[in-house]
């Protein structure tokens, strides 16, 4: 049967089923892309790797300190004290770790507890959200940061340390120090970080040294 081959080879020569076909291929290949980068990343999605001063020791997946929702974007840092004078990263982190179990209905938890010998603790991925900053939950990164006294201001030693997290996350994420490091205040008029509430020139400085900061690791990570 002679006819259905010529009609066939005739079809491969004017030739558009070729280019059909690879035009199929390519927009299935585009959308498997764009799915797989909006899907939503729950807690399997890969973290971000942090400086190596920073101890991770996640919170167990719950309701109450660590939801599992994924941090779709991240526009900003705040900053928050513990308002528990003297107490160490660690037992803040373990009181997170408590309130998974339901019974004082309270939900709170941070990224991140800067401690009194400027030690860091990692309690929620950066790709999920923590129960810290009310509204700004959804796009920010927090840190809890630990202080001596009543007064609620950082030990140098935690406020360097504080600084270098802050700036290290503004060059990881692309943040402005002047406009994206805020305060737990800045989002509901709380006060918190209470020193830096009360002291606006305090707080000014923080950023300012932060954005110093952000220079420094530059220089160093050129020399390196
Ligand atoms: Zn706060």
């Amino acid at each position: 049967m002679p006819e259905p081959y010529r009609r066939r080879r005739r079809r491969r020569r004017d030739g558009p089923a070729v280019p059909l076909l690879l035009g199929a291929v390519l927009l299935c290949l585009t959308a498997a892309v764009v799915w797989v980068l909006l899907r939503d990343r729950g807690p399997e999605a890969e973290d971000v790797p942090v400086p190596e001063y920073v101890e991770k020791d996640y919170l167990t997946v719950n309701p109450y300190s660590r939801p599992g929702d994924a941090l779709e974007e991240i526009n900003g840092v705040v900053i928050h004290y513990v308002g528990n004078p003297g107490t160490t990263a660690h037992a803040n982190r373990n009181y997170f770790a408590s309130l998974a179990s339901g019974r004082e209905n309270t939900y709170a938890s941070s990224h991140f507890i800067v401690g009194l010998d400027g030690e860091v603790i990692q309690c929620v991925p950066l790709t999920e959200i923590a129960y810290a900053s009310n509204t700004r939950n959804g796009d920010t990164v927090s840190i809890e940061v630990c202080h001596p006294d009543e007064t609620g201001e950082f030990s140098p030693v935690t406020y360097d340390r504080t600084v270098e997290l802050t700036a290290w996350l503004c060059r990881e994420f692309k943040l402005d120090p002047e406009t994206d490091v805020i305060r737990h205040y800045d989002v509901t008029g709380k006060e918190c970080p209470r020193y830096y509430v009360e002291h606006p020139e305090a707080w000014d400085a923080f950023r300012a040294d932060v954005a110093s900061e952000m220079e420094r690791q530059k220089e160093a990570e050129k020399n390196s």
